[in-house]
């Protein structure tokens, strides 16, 4: 097809990890994939959308345990490009969320090599349909604000933490779990509620998921006690509370009785 010609790169979002969440261009984009190069993060069943004699190239990164540096990754793609291929580059989610694209893209426009990137489903959509929620709510969290807590190794964690303790926001935190402590402590230290709801999801979308709700100050013991070897998602904010409830404005000279907080 006209938009995948041989030597062309399309940086593909994977989406969370249920295949049936892959757009159907991601699909059909794998499909005539000559060599998919992909994450730790991409499941097993979008891998087999790939044509019999495509190449797979597995260059997962998971915390830790960096099996190809993002230079090599860079470098394979545009080596397979200009050798003529097909080339998709799988990743999980959404390529263009904390998933390094720029440096692929430069890469590419650098050697001159065609690239474009076909969207995907975000770990913390998959989350808030994994647990039912949403994640904004009209009138107490206007604001969606992604962070990734991934500081390098032997760094400190430095993220704007009165910024981000709004307590009208809603706070999707990726690469997270390691962090817990931090992000539990600079947040309520820059003043967000110890009683915050958190959600904790893990696997979102995928069988192995699982999910639990805490509040804010006992993040750090559910996150190092609850949580297993999934990517898991931290989703921070009033509309994350369960079984909320509808506080009604009462109008008090309306009843025309005086009213006191129960
Ligand atoms: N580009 C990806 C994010 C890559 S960063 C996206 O848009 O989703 C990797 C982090 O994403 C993980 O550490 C975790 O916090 C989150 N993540 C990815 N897949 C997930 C899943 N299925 N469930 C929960 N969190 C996930």
């Amino acid at each position: 097809m006209s938009d995948f010609p041989e030597g062309t790169v399309w940086l593909v979002g994977a989406g969370p990890g249920d295949p049936e969440l892959l757009t159907r261009k991601a699909e059909r984009l794998i499909g005539m994939a000559t060599v998919v190069f992909h994450d730790a993060l991409v499941g097993p069943g979008v891998l087999e959308m790939a044509a019999p004699g495509a190449r797979l190239v597995h260059v997962g990164k998971r915390s830790g345990r960096h099996s190809k540096d993002q230079g090599t990754i860079d470098r394979l793609i545009v080596e397979a490009a200009l050798a003529g291929e097909r080339v998709v580059r799988l990743k999980g989610g959404d390529p263009a969320i904390f998933g390094r694209a720029t440096e692929e893209l430069d890469a590419c426009h650098a050697a001159g090599v065609p690239v474009r990137i076909c969207p995907g489903v975000t770990a913390a959509s998959a989350a808030a349909a994994s647990l039912g929620a949403s994640l904004t709510l009209r009138g107490l969290a206007r604001k969606l604000t992604f962070v990734t807590a991934h500081a390098r190794a032997g760094e400190v964690l430095d993220l704007d933490w009165a910024t981000l303790a709004d307590p009208e926001a809603t706070l999707a935190v990726y690469m997270g779990k390691a962090a817990a402590t931090d992000v539990s402590r600079n947040l309520i230290a820059a003043g967000l509620p110890a009683d915050t709801p958190v959600a904790l999801v893990e696997s979102a979308s995928l069988p192995e998921e699982r999910h639990f709700h805490t509040r804010l100050d006992l993040l750090p013991l559910v996150a190092r006690t609850a949580l297993g070897d999934g990517p898991a998602l931290l989703l921070i904010g009033r509309a994350l509370a369960r079984g909320r409830t509808f506080v009604p404005r009462i109008d008090a000279a309306a009843l025309g009785a005086p009213i006191t907080a129960g």
